[in-house]
This record gives C-alpha cells, sequence and structure tokens, in this order.
C-alpha cells in the first residue's frame, strides 16, 4: 500500500510532510505534492503533519478523491501527466483551496 495525497494539497504544498517523510518520496509538482508509490514505507509519519488534511492511507481515501490515485500513481513513470491532470480536476471540480497562513 501507499499514501496518497489528495485534493486539499492543490495549490497549498504547506510541505510539511516532506520534511517528516523517512525516504524523501514526496515530490512536488506544480499545484500539488505527490507520493511515489513504489518507495513509500507506508510509515504514517506525514499523514498528521498535513495542516489540510490531504493525505490518506490509500484504502482510506474518500471515495470523491479517487482522482487522486491515478495523480499519485503517475510518479515515477509518467509524471507528465501529474500537471495536467490536476490542472483538469481542479477546473472541473472548481478547485479554490485558501491559503494558510
Ligand atoms: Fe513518506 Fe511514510 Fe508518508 Fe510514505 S507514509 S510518504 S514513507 S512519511
Amino acid at each position: 500500500m501507499t499514501y496518497i495525497i489528495a485534493e486539499p494539497c492543490i495549490d497549498i504544498q504547506d510541505r510539511s510532510c516532506v520534511d517528516v517523510c523517512p525516504v524523501d518520496c514526496i515530490h512536488e509538482f506544480g499545484r500539488i505534492l505527490v507520493i511515489d508509490p513504489i518507495e513509500c514505507i507506508d510509515c504514517g509519519a506525514c499523514e498528521p503533519e498535513c495542516p489540510v488534511e490531504a493525505i490518506f492511507p490509500e484504502d482510506a481515501l474518500p471515495e470523491k478523491w479517487t482522482p487522486f490515485v491515478k495523480i499519485n500513481y503517475a510518479y515515477p513513470d509518467k509524471t507528465e501527466e501529474i500537471n495536467p491532470l490536476v490542472d483538469a480536476y481542479a477546473t472541473e471540480h472548481d478547485v479554490k483551496n485558501e491559503p494558510i497562513d
């Protein structure tokens, strides 16, 4: 299994999760961070660090955010798909995440 970063990360990219990941498998793209599903060791350290609760174990991801499975799994072999997928999702769902302090 892996962890998945979902909609609340879009345009926020707090990066607190990056600081605690022991295997450096969280990567930044244009509007979101994604977790490398191959390198993730499923430790759970990142989940409580996220101030916008964007990180879930894959088997506990809210169904409405299923598209983010494909977005995270695009790493590492289809990284060119990540930004277009996020842009398309954000447009379709009219994502307007407010910046955090
Ligand atoms: Fe990194 Fe652990 Fe989070 Fe996986 S679950 S992304 S290994 S901190």
